[in-house]
């Protein structure tokens, strides 16, 4: 039977793949393009940022569901801001160790929820083999042992030593190492300024090792985050960035003995978690929002204490997360808000009712009605269905345009806790900024609902079954499961 291989480039965007394909740039990509399918406009979740994507992607749910609810944010129960590590200079605040146990151990086992089974636990629990390398959304219903480099654990002052739990082929950078025949041979990739192996050649020298060692699960999940880097950096030379994730790309291949073997022996799926944005490159593009809500004392990252604290502001680049720690500021926070014209969507919740904001003009909708969407989902909506740029078809469905799936990606941030909440979101152009979080003026940035940050490649070949459209990231996981079990019927 056909493994299905599920590789996640970090901020590919159509356009550019589209480009590198005309120009003969990606000779990979474009073999597959040749003998596959291509989704240009696949609407992954909201916020547009890797964590919050990734246990989409490995669940099928969107964060109300999955309840891991973006890069950073606030975990009332500990008091503490939670970081997936984003950026150098809060893993020097948070500490190491708190970063590094938040993505490392807290992710996968105490934060997504239990109530969702993971593409690894399903299949599994089908009889099916599964893999993921360097995924950092990874349950699965093996545990593992985790080898800190004694750099890191010198680096956090104490030791990091733990498990966590993966499925049957689990490899995550040199924390732990896939249980296959032979260790893949050292390199710099698995230096610790090869992020430890958490590079696009790690992956790739591991996913030849899985399959040459004969060891290949029925699923493997592959994520490749060089591009993500580079496109923050210059993302006018996306090309260029692209053209080297085809390069690892093409290293696998070239382990076949011809490039039609492997798509004989697998299938390919190929797709970004999310878009990236150019901010514009001077200083009035980075919204500060320490200097907008001076006037509230505001949860420090590195403090234990939420004593006298009136909010705590979690940046997600290009969204950002607001909690107001006590009940009657919520209205004042939004009023201070809705005077900044660099800020895009304004929204929050109200019993089971979600409200959004865009320059004035109001929103409200929650679940179940008699309208749907044409994702086929149920909704009520009242106001200005401008605020979302909202539209109806000749046969009534809700259609969207500036902000692919609007409702159930915002609904889904908007009820990934069951705290008051409010979110906003940077107008194109423009990027949130907060104290020790990075930003990057005139580069690319993401995080917010709209389509540029939004819309993402999804490459298929190697089977003919068409991907159900309008194409999301929530539905690649059920399509991964209908593949792998197509494939074993046919033997
Ligand atoms: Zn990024």
């Amino acid at each position: 039977m056909k493994k299905v291989l599920l590789f996640l480039i970090d901020s590919m965007m159509t356009d550019v793949l589209l480009n590198c394909i005309q120009k003969g740039k990606t000779p990979a990509l474009q073999f597959f393009h040749r003998n596959g399918q291509l989704i240009p406009d696949c609407v992954t979740v909201f916020p547009t940022m890797t964590a919050s994507i990734d246990c989409s992607l490995i669940t099928g749910e969107y964060p109300d569901r999955h309840k891991v609810p973006g890069l950073v944010w606030y975990d009332p129960s500990e008091q503490k801001i939670v970081n997936y590590i984003n950026g150098a200079e809060p893993v020097l605040t948070i500490g190491l160790a708190q970063c590094a146990r938040n993505v490392v151990f807290d992710m996968n086992d105490r934060h997504l929820s239990s109530e969702v089974q993971t593409v690894h636990e399903e299949l599994e629990e089908k009889g099916f083999t599964s893999g993921s390398i360097n995924v950092i959304a990874h349950r699965g219903r093996k545990r593992y042992n985790v080898h800190p480099p004694f750099l890191l654990d010198a680096a956090a002052g104490f030791s990091l030593e733990g498990t966590t739990s993966g499925p049957t082929i689990f490899s995550m950078g040199t924390l732990v190492k896939p249980a296959i025949f032979r260790e893949v041979p050292w390199s710099m990739s698995q230096s610790p300024a090869g992020s430890l192996g958490i590079n696009d050649v790690y992956a790739i020298d591991v996913l030849i090792e899985v399959v040459r060692s004969g060891m290949q699960p029925d699923f493997t999940l592959i994520y490749l985050p060089d591009n993500d880097h580079k496109v923050h950096k210059s993302p006018r030379l996306a090309e260029d960035h692209l053209a080297q994730v085809d390069k690892q790309l093409v290293r696998f291949l070239d382990t076949f003995d011809t490039w039609e073997q492997a798509l004989e022996r697998n299938v390919f799926i190929l797709v970004s978690d999310h878009g990236q944005t150019v901010v514009g490159s001077t200083e009035e593009h980075n919204v500060n929002l320490d200097q907008l809500l001076e006037g509230y004392a505001t949860h420090q990252l590195q403090s234990t204490n939420i004593q006298g604290d009136e909010l705590v502001i979690c940046n997600n680049e290009r969204m950002a997360y607001l909690y107001p720690l006590r009940d009657d500021l919520l209205f004042q926070v939004i009023e201070t808000l809705s005077g900044e014209g660099r800020i895009d969507l304004i929204a929050w919740k109200e019993g089971e009712w979600a409200k959004v904001m865009n320059r004035g003009e109001l929103l409200s909708f929650r679940r179940g009605g008699t309208l749907r969407d044409q994702y086929g989902t149920a909704w009520t909506v009242e106001g200005e269905w401008k605020v979302l740029d909202l539209y109806q078809d000749e046969s009534g469905v809700i259609g969207f345009d500036s902000y692919p799936d609007a409702l159930s990606r915002l609904y889904g941030a908007l009820f990934s806790q069951d705290v008051p909440v409010i979110i906003i979101t940077a107008a194109p152009g423009y990027e949130f900024l907060s104290k020790h979080m990075p930003t990057h003026l005139g580069g690319g940035s993401h995080g917010s609902l709209h389509k540029q940050d939004s819309l993402i490649p999804l490459l298929i070949a190697g089977t003919n079954r068409p991907f159900v459209q309008p194409a999301r990231l929530v539905d690649i996981k059920s399509y991964v499961i209908q593949e792998v079990t197509t494939q074993a019927a046919l033997v």
